[in-house]
């Protein structure tokens, strides 16, 4: 293949990009229900030349491009999944089913895994290795990395890197967010079921009121973030949820707490359960109630391996332009963690908002929707990133690669287009 038209492939890539997004988008899938999204990734993989894997972990789909010489694994992770959010938005590809709506963006993530193959694809004869393109369901707290990997998604070939980016609108169109270490935190969930007396509620004294146990409890759980854990440490306790009662004049049985702890660190969320146990049934006690606690993990923490997040912030860094390669860190959580407990790799953020076009809405947010050619710089990356690992004449071929992820003239490879001055 001659050298390409940068021009012409990245116009080609950019249309193809946004039509997949938007098909996707009018039809969303919740979690363990993308029949029709893996149907779709399953044509296009199997059109590419990939060999193709359904069923795995449920709905995902595997896809795999075997270089023409043996090497490395990278494994390349997509999620899939909308979320049940009726959308508010007025577009040509708003969402057609009411209930269901891909607000946190999973759309332009299948859509950037597929151009990423589809790139990948056509220098099969230099790659030295394999590209494990994973399309994961369910990634929205209903397990799906997990059921990929108890379906011994990591292994035939075991990877020995992986890489996933999500597309954010926390951050603005052409910065990318690369950390190494912890990046997002481990995630687990707790009920408190708090047992008293019921009766009327004009004889108090006759009962025991778990909905008063309940209010101190939730004030006394504030303390264990100011004074039970190193203010150095992140550390969040919120209870989201309060159950109790019927009506205003009676005085019930129980009361339920629900609530989340996220950390980056195992060891706190272990210090921080048996204060919350403690507090409970003391604070309980002292009303004359009792409380039960049940907890139940949820994902780890994501944490980035130094090494591999040095190499992506790098290339992002020729993506976008060193000076708009930012760190961070966020409390939310993802399964990506599950992922990365096993291999080492990075989870990066693609900036996608652009508040004068109206792309400001937080994720799960029924007006979210994202800058579209943040999947330029997306797909740019990550090709990059994992033709590094497997083309075997590093310089040249990655220069090659990065030419057919390039960007058009006006998306300068230093100062990203399309910016409002206010946003940069
Ligand atoms: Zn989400
Ligand atoms: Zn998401």
């Amino acid at each position: 293949m001659a050298l390409l038209d940068v021009d012409k492939e990245a116009q080609t890539l950019l249309p193809q990009l946004v039509a997949t997004r938007r098909d996707l988008h009018r039809y969303p899938e919740l979690g363990f229900q993308e029949t029709r999204t893996a149907g779709l990734i399953a044509g296009r993989l199997r059109e590419l030349g990939l060999e193709v894997q359904t069923g795995v972990g449920q709905t995902g789909v595997v896809g795999l491009l075997e270089g023409a010489n043996p090497g490395p694994t990278v494994l390349l992770r997509f999620d899939m999944d909308a979320l049940p959010i009726t959308e508010a938005n007025e577009t040509d590809y708003t969402s057609q089913h009411p209930g269901r709506m891909h607000a946190c963006g999973h759309d332009g993530h299948v859509a950037m895994g597929l151009g990423i193959a589809s790139l990948l694809a056509r220098h099969q004869s230099e790659i030295n290795g394999t590209l494990k393109f994973i399309f994961q369901p369910a990634e929205e707290g209903l397990g799906g990395a997990f059921a990929m990997i108890a379906d011994g998604v990591l292994h035939n070939p075991r990877p020995d890197v992986a890489l996933a980016m999500h597309l954010w609108n926390e951050l603005p169109l052409g910065q990318i967010r690369v950390t190494a270490g912890p990046a997002m935190a481990a995630s687990s969930r707790f009920t408190l079921a708090i047992s008293g007396h019921g009766g009327h509620g004009a004889a108090p004294h006759k009962g025991r009121d778990p909905i008063l146990a309940a209010a101190h409890i939730i004030t006394a759980l504030q303390s264990i973030v100011s004074r039970n854990i190193d203010p150095l440490e992140s550390v969040v306790v919120t209870i989201g949820q309060i159950t109790s009662g019927t009506t205003f004049n009676v005085i019930p049985e129980t009361a339920l707490l629900k609530g989340t702890v996220r950390s980056y660190n195992m060891e706190l969320h272990r210090i921080i359960y048996r204060r919350i146990l403690e507090m409970a049934t003391n604070v309980a006690a002292a009303f004359g109630c009792e409380a039960v606690m049940e907890t139940v993990a949820i994902v780890p923490a994501v944490v980035n391996s130094p090494e591999v997040a040095g190499v992506v912030a790098a290339i992002a860094g020729q993506v976008v332009g060193p000076h708009n390669v930012v760190d961070g860190q966020e409390m939310a959580s993802e399964d990506m963690g599950h992922f990365l407990e096993e291999i080492p790799g990075c989870y990066f953020f693609i900036g996608s908002r652009n508040a004068p076009a109206g792309f400001h809405y937080p994720h799960h947010h029924p007006r979210f929707d994202f800058d579209e050619q943040a999947m330029v710089y997306g797909v740019a990356t990550m090709a990059r990133v994992a033709a590094y690992y497997v083309m075997g004449d590093f310089a040249r071929n990655w220069q090659r690669i990065a030419e057919d992820a390039a960007l058009p003239d006006s998306f300068s490879t230093t100062t990203p287009a399309n910016i409002p001055p206010s946003l940069t």
